[in-house]
């Protein structure tokens, strides 16, 4: 499928310096998506100097294909962590979560990046009566951790015939 964001923004991706001779740099990092770009940034802002070499475009492999949502929630993966691992290790990965998405949008006020960013509540939903009871422990899973989750019956938006969902 053709990623919206690389075929919209084809003119910005795609025209980039390419590097001639030697050059000299504090740091260099290999790999222009969102992880490089993003330490990149954050290197360049506590004065480094930076370089970011990419063996192709930057932003075109994972990162131009993703649907550009950010979320702390990833399907039902709060009751697994905390099933699996710990309650501690459950909140750890929320709030890290909750922090990056706080990050981006500091970065979109500060860098006054125009871009359509909303905040929006994220859904997991089923049209499966039998799954509901595993959503509503994913409620009380992330409830458990200090997180914000509601068990709802509907949804703004209309997404086939649903049962229920949770709400972040
Ligand atoms: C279909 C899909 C949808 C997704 N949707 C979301 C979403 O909605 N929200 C979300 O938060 N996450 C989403 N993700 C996850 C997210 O997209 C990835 O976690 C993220 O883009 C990974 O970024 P990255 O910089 O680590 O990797 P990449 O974007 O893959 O960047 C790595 C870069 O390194 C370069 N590279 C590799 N090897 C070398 C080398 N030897 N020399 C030079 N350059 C090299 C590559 O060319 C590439 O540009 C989605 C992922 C997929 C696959």
């Amino acid at each position: 499928m053709e990623s919206l964001w690389i075929k919209t923004e084809k003119e910005i991706l795609e025209n980039k310096e390419k590097i001639e001779g030697e050059i000299k740099t504090d740091i260099c990092i290999v790999g222009g998506g969102i992880t490089g770009i993003t330490v990149g940034y954050y290197l360049s802002k506590a004065g480094k100097k930076v370089v970011i070499v990419d063996r192709d475009k930057l932003a075109y492999k994972t990162t131009g294909h993703t649907t550009a949502k950010i979320t702390s929630q990833h399907g039902l993966f709060y009751k697994y962590l905390i099933d699996n691992f710990s309650k501690e290790y459950a909140k750890q990965y929320y709030d890290a979560n909750q922090e990056a998405i706080e990050n981006i949008a500091k970065i979109i006020e500060e860098e006054k990046i125009e871009c359509d960013f909303k905040r929006q509540n994220a859904y997991v939903f089923t049209k499966s009566k039998e799954e509901i009871s595993k959503i509503k422990q994913e409620v009380e899973a992330v409830k458990e951790i200090g997180g914000k989750a509601e068990f709802v019956e509907t949804i703004e938006p209309p997404v086939g015939k649903i049962y229920r969902c949770n709400k972040i």
